[in-house]
C-alpha cells in the first residue's frame, strides 16, 4: 500500500524544533517508501489560531527544505464537511447537546470527590445525557449555548468488541477510548473538535500511516472508534518522541523554546535546525 503520510500543524504560534521533528518525521517516512507528504493546517480552533502563523509556518517549512504533494488542506474552509460528520453521528443517536459551563462541570466534578481524569480533563459526569428530549429542544430552541458530546456507552455498543490499532514497532494496540468518556465533539465556539476533524481529514485524504508525537498517542483510541462509527478506513500509526530542552522539559513556546525562525536569524542553516531538530541525515 502506497505509503501517505502528513504534517498537521495547528496556527497558534510559530514553528519550533518539536514541531520540525514531527514534519521531518513524516516526511521522511513518506520518501523513504517513495510516498507522499501532505500538509494540513488545523485551524478549527478560531479563538487560538491566527492566519499570519499559517503564513509563517509554510515559509518557515519550505525554508526547511520539506516539500509537500498538492494543496495545502485548510480545515476552517471545510466546516460544513465536519458538520456533515457530526449530523452522521447524531443520526445514530450517539450525541447529544451538553449545556454545562466548564464552571458547573468542574463544581460537579469537586462535588463527586474523585474524578477520573481523562486525556482531555476531568470525564464529565453526564449531567445532561439523562435530559429529556423536551427539555434538550426547549434549551437549544431557546438558543442555549451548547456542546455536542458522544455518547461513550453508546457508541461502544455499536463499534465491534476488541477494537485496536496497529502501532509501529508495537503491533496491535487494544483501544480504550472511555478513557475519553463522554468526549465534546463540538462546541459553540469551536463547532467541530480536533478528535473529528483529524480523523475525517486522513481518512479523506487517504492518510495511510499518521505520524505525530506520543503527547497524542491517547487520542488514537478515541479516533479508531470515531474511524469504526463512521465507516472510515484505519492507518497505521507512529507515535514519535517529543523533544525536551536542557531541563527535561518538552519543548513548548511558552517555556522559551526558539522558533525556527529564530534560529534562522540568528545563522543557522536549514541543514543546522534539521541536525538539531533529530534529522541529521534529512
Ligand atoms: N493539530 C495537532 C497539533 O498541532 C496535531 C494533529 C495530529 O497530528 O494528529 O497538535
Amino acid at each position: 500500500m502506497a505509503v501517505i503520510t502528513r504534517f498537521a500543524p495547528s496556527p497558534t504560534g510559530l514553528l519550533h524544533l518539536g514541531h520540525a521533528h514531527a514534519a521531518l518525521t513524516a516526511w521522511s517516512a513518506a520518501r523513504r517508501a517513495g510516498g507522499r507528504f501532505l500538509l494540513r493546517i488545523e485551524d478549527i480552533d478560531g479563538t487560538r489560531c491566527r492566519p499570519e502563523f499559517t503564513a509563517a509556518i509554510l515559509e518557515d517549512l519550505a525554508w526547511l527544505g520539506l516539500d509537500w504533494e498538492g494543496e495545502v488542506r485548510v480545515q476552517s474552509r471545510h466546516m460544513t464537511e465536519y458538520r456533515t460528520a457530526l449530523d452522521r453521528l447524531a443520526t445514530f443517536g450517539l450525541l447529544y447537546p451538553c449545556f454545562c459551563t466548564r464552571a458547573e462541570i468542574a463544581r460537579e466534578v469537586a462535588a463527586a470527590g474523585a474524578a477520573p481524569q481523562g486525556p482531555d480533563g476531568p470525564l464529565y459526569p453526564g449531567t445532561c445525557r439523562h435530559l429529556a428530549p423536551t427539555a434538550r429542544g426547549a434549551r437549544i430552541a431557546a438558543g442555549e449555548p451548547h456542546a455536542l458530546r458522544l455518547d461513550m456507552a453508546a457508541a461502544l455498543a455499536l463499534a465491534p468488541a476488541g477494537l485496536s490499532f496497529e502501532e509501529a514497532g508495537e503491533g496491535r494496540v487494544r483501544c480504550d477510548p472511555t478513557q475519553f468518556g463522554d468526549a465534546v465533539l463540538a462546541r459553540k465556539e469551536v463547532p467541530a473538535s480536533y478528535h473529528l476533524c483529524v480523523t475525517h481529514d486522513d481518512a479523506l485524504q487517504d492518510v495511510t500511516l499518521v505520524t505525530r508525537g506520543l503527547d497524542l498517542k491517547p487520542a488514537t483510541h478515541l479516533h479508531r472508534l470515531l474511524q469504526v462509527l463512521l465507516g472510515w478506513p484505519e492507518p497505521r500509526y507512529a507515535h514519535h518522541r517529543l523533544l525536551t530542552d536542557a531541563a527535561g522539559r518538552r519543548l513548548a513556546k511558552r517555556d522559551g523554546a526558539p522558533s525556527l525562525r529564530a534560529l534562522r536569524e540568528a545563522g543557522r542553516s536549514p541543514a543546522e535546525v534539521r541536525a538539531l531538530a533529530g534529522f541529521a541525515d534529512a
